[in-house]
């Protein structure tokens, strides 16, 4: 048996970061020396190959351009490499994952994204046990075939689905946290794959990679007391063909009438709307409660339990495709990558 080949892809963050000793600023490093700075990595039982943004950034001016860019290296990589790790700075990393995973269909191959809370050059950095073991994950590999094969995020201990992630502190190297799905694996003293949860595509066919976002989408926050001109001037701008309506609970939104009639003009005029709850944890669930049932009556699209980063990044797929208006709904609310319960 052959090691398994990785590409380890730098797209910037933290991960790759020093302190610029006359500033104290963090600014990025050369991303090839890499092994010289965590030699440990040579010890892995895997044949490592790098590459790096020519120009690393940090990850909030992540866009769906740099997101094209990330599949297209995985795309051209595909059939050289047995897995891939993205390094990303934390921030924006659950939009990227989530986004990712609808960019690469029939994906067979491990795309796991990490970064990291401290520098790699710091004392105590998280860096290096994020690295090493996103690395390990990768190679994992079982008659001849990766275990994992879907996008994964791993962060202090833990692989999750990428898409089913969200950044829930900015101090703490728990990071991360994915509400509405279990844990895909856990590092402790050994490797503990949790084979129930992985995802199996239902597909036989080869690798796609769509690179159309379209980012004519936003997102609205309920907030009690908001007022109808806010609304009103969301929902008429010109250019917005989707929109996240972030509810309150199971879904739920005020019954006031004039909201109701806004949604319901601009949903008749193309505009599609995907209720997403403000809550964590738990799903959407039109029609439990009255305050729900008239969004469900007027066709608001339910985001069951699916993270406001996987709605917004698959409203912008989803757009991006061009799904006729009959079959968006339907499309929606049914699982790509197992982004929704
Ligand atoms: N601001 C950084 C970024 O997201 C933070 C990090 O790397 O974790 O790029």
């Amino acid at each position: 048996m052959q090691n398994p080949n990785i590409l380890l892809v730098y797209t910037g963050g933290t991960i790759g970061m020093i302190k610029d000793a006359d500033t104290g600023a963090l600014r990025a490093f050369d991303f090839d020396s890499i092994l010289t700075r965590i030699p440990e990595i040579r010890l892995l039982d895997c044949n490592i190959e790098t590459i790096s943004f020519e120009e690393p950034i940090d990850s909030s001016n992540m866009n769906p351009k740099f997101w094209a860019d990330i599949a297209q290296i995985v795309e051209v990589n595909y059939q050289s490499f047995d897995g891939f790790v993205i390094l990303h700075g934390s921030d924006t990393m659950s939009y990227s994952a989530s986004a990712l995973s609808f960019l690469l269909e029939n994906l067979e191959k491990p795309v796991i994204f990490t970064g990291s809370q401290l520098p790699i050059g710091d004392l105590r950095t998280d860096a290096k046990e994020n690295l090493i073991t996103s690395i390990q994950m990768a190679s994992l590999q079982q008659d001849g075939l990766p275990v994992i094969r879907e996008v994964g995020l791993y962060f202090e201990y833990k692989l999750y689905r990428g898409n089913r992630t969200t950044k829930i502190n900015a101090e703490h190297f728990e990071a991360f946290e994915s509400f509405n799905y279990p844990n895909l694996a856990e590092s402790g003293v050994h490797l503990n794959i949790n084979k129930e949860y992985l995802w199996r595509s239902k597909s036989t066919n080869q690798l796609v990679v769509r690179t159309n976002m379209n980012t004519n989408v936003g997102i609205l926050k309920l907030f009690p007391g908001i007022s109808k001109a806010f609304v009103e001037t969301i929902l008429n701008s010109e250019t917005l063909e989707g929109l996240i309506l972030e509810t309150y609970g199971a879904g739920n939104a005020t019954t006031e009438k004039w909201f109701v009639e806004l949604l319901k003009k601009a949903i008749s005029k193309g505009l599609h709307i995907v209720n997403v709850s403000q809550c964590a944890g738990g799903s959407v669930n039109m029609g439990q409660y009255e305050t729900s049932s008239e969004l469900k009556s007027i066709g608001v699209i339910s985001g069951k339990d699916i993270t406001t980063e996987a709605a917004i990044t698959k409203l912008m797929y989803l757009l991006g495709e061009k799904i006729p208006t009959s079959e968006f709904k339907k499309t929606f609310e049914t699982s790509l990558r197992g982004e929704l319960t």
